[in-house]
């Protein structure tokens, strides 16, 4: 039973012995910090109670109706929840279930609810109605009220050791972050994930920006078709592409006329005004039409060569 949450072995345990023995509580609160797990485990954990086999085995008719059944709600929000959605709830709750013989609420970032909200929410939490099951998940504890906290079962989330965010990954089919990433993670799987993007980037920022320099520098056929390469193969990163072109271009032009070379560390490159404002303008149109399904790899071929040509008019004076 499980299966699907990484480590976690003491809630889960925890959560296995309440199912067995039928000994649930009507409030849970899942806390931890994010990306250890307790939403994943949480909607397990709801699967299971309703299961015919109590096991979440994914293959029942109850484990199949889970998530189309209003006898599950989720609740979240990206901002704040507001005392309505409290008492939508708290109204709803009390009408008996349709399909199960029980209701469970899944309250997402729990810790989002006004007090307002948590003060609806603590009339249910005194006497909920026998069927329900109210599972609060947070990963900011002193947001709630101390009178919620009491009336609840807590259940804590440790942070997971880089092996089990090796194996979330693996699990997952995900690329498997560097172990210098995981062990820097904190035990969160959201941390990891950010931390290899920005990996990635920094990454991406090296190899481009030395194409994008060696083809302002050389403005050969041979370092346009380099950079290319590279606007294909990070196309999924586009803007931070032509964030990072137009900071060289930027970083090159020279706007004193008396200067005849750019006083940077890219000194081998300087840009006139003039063809700088040409490459802009190409650049903004690249922007536009690679945002409106235009194909991507012939707009920014054209661009390529329309940047070259401003490249090459330079060269001529
Ligand atoms: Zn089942």
């Amino acid at each position: 039973m499980f299966k699907q949450v990484v480590g976690q072995s003491l809630p889960k345990e925890m959560l296995k012995t309440a199912i067995q023995t039928g000994k649930l509580s009507h409030a849970y609160i899942f806390h931890g910090k994010k990306g250890v797990g307790k939403t994943t485990l949480a909607l397990e954990f709801a699967k299971a109670i309703l299961c015919e086999n109590h096991t979440a085995c994914g293959n029942c008719p109850s484990c199949k109706q889970f998530y189309s059944t209003s006898d599950v709600k989720i609740i979240e929000s990206e901002k704040s929840i507001p005392v309505e959605t409290v008492r939508e709830l708290t109204s709803e709750i009390f009408l008996k279930p349709f399909h199960f013989p029980r209701k469970i609420y899944l309250i997402k970032d729990a810790d989002k609810m006004t007090v307002q909200a948590q003060n609806a929410l603590l009339k249910v939490f005194e006497e909920p109605p026998s069927y329900a099951i109210i599972i609060l998940i947070t990963s900011n504890l002193s947001a709630l009220l101390p009178t919620i906290l009491s009336r609840g079962t807590e259940v804590r989330f440790p942070p997971l050791t880089p092996k089990e965010l090796k194996e979330y990954f693996k699990n997952n089919k995900l690329n498997i972050p560097s172990d210098e990433i995981l062990s820097r993670a904190n035990g969160s799987v959201t941390e990891a994930l950010l931390l290899s993007q920005s990996d990635d980037s920094a990454k991406i920022g090296e190899s481009v920006g030395q194409a994008i320099l060696s083809f302002l520098e050389k403005k050969t056929t041979a370092s346009m078709l380099k950079l290319y390469q590279d606007f294909l193969t990070y196309q999924e990163q586009k803007e931070q592409l032509f964030d990072l072109f137009y900071s060289f271009v930027y970083d090159t032009t020279i706007t004193d006329p008396t200067l005849k070379k750019h006083p940077n560390q890219n000194g081998s490159v300087s840009l006139s005004l003039a063809t700088a404002s040409n490459i802009y303008r190409a650049l903004s149109q690249l922007v536009k039409r690679t945002a409106s399904n235009a194909d991507y790899g012939l707009t920014v071929l054209t661009f390529l060569i329309e940047v070259r040509n401003h490249l090459m008019e330079e060269r001529n004076f």
